[in-house]
């Protein structure tokens, strides 16, 4: 049985002669939950797009439940990058959900729930405001279906962008630190909701700078610096008794680091 949903294989991408993505290799099972942890500017955001080629990676192959995202054979026997309509099915099928929201400020949480699914996914309308009723459930804002944005607050138009995103039914979604814009006192409420996703075998990658989440909810860590996965295991091993010295130096001095203590 293969149960491999995500192989990630020689990733590369620069932007002009910086190199930040220096050969990435990873795969993530079906139902697993990954954490992208590292310092600022080491590409984890670089990475997470390259995933669904909102970047056009340099080099490397991508392939998601068998299928090659972003590339079809050429008649030379490689391969040619996809354009931008050749792209639109398979993006539906990775959802991500960014720092920042980007709802539609003039549409009412339902709406912009249930929009991509009419646009993009070709649902009649009644079938797409059923699918967007049953997320805002999963986010806990049924309450809010009728709000606009601007009423709500940070945390719960986050739970709003992650209802968002499974209307996609997405294979596989990520996560761009989606709680680093966040007062602190709302970043639980956005947490629950993923621990959630996590705990119901959703397929996920989570870059994060929880550090104590990412080692209680995450199957496994990647720490990434300077473009390089440095280590990566289970969560727990990861973080509580990292093998090498930039891993440890890194958790060291993250602020929220449940492991190296005790
Ligand atoms: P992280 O998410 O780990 O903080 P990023 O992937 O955002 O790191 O960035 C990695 C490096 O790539 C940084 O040095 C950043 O300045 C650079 N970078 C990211 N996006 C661009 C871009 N569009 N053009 C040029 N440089 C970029
Ligand atoms: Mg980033």
């Amino acid at each position: 049985m293969n149960n491999t949903l995500l192989k990630v294989d020689g990733l590369k991408k620069s932007y002009g002669p910086l190199e930040v993505l220096k050969g990435i290799s990873f795969d993530l099972s079906k139902g697993e939950t990954l954490s992208l942890i590292g310092p600022s500017g080491s590409g984890k955001s670089t990475c997470l797009r390259c995933l669904n080629f909102l970047e056009q990676p340099g080099e490397g192959a991508i392939v998601l439940d068998g299928e090659r995202i972003g590339q079809v054979p050429d008649r030379r026997g490689g391969f040619r990058f996809m354009n931008d309509r050749e792209l639109a099915p398979q993006r539906r099928e990775i959802g991500m959900v960014f720092q920042l929201f980007y709802l539609w400020p003039h549409l009412n949480v339902r709406d912009n729930v249930a929009l991509g699914s009419i646009k993009a996914g070709g649902m009649s309308k009644p079938e797409a405001y059923e699918l967007a009723d049953a997320m805002l459930e999963k986010v806990h804002l049924s309450n809010k279906a009728g709000e606009y944005p601007e009423r709500l607050s940070g945390g719960q138009q986050q739970r709003v962008a992650i209802a968002r995103a499974l209307a996609q039914q997405p294979k596989l979604i990520l996560f761009d630190e989606p709680t680093s814009a966040l007062d602190p006192e709302l970043v639980g409420e956005v947490l629950t909701v993923i621990r959630e996703l996590a705990e119901e075998g959703r397929s996920m990658i989570l870059v994060t700078h929880e550090i104590r989440f990412a080692r209680d909810v995450a199957d496994r860590v990647i720490f990434m610096d300077g473009g390089h996965i440095v280590e990566q295991g289970p969560a727990i091993d990861v973080i509580n008794n990292p093998q090498l010295e930039r891993t440890r130096s890194f958790l060291g001095q993250v602020a929220d680091n449940p492991g190296l203590a005790g």
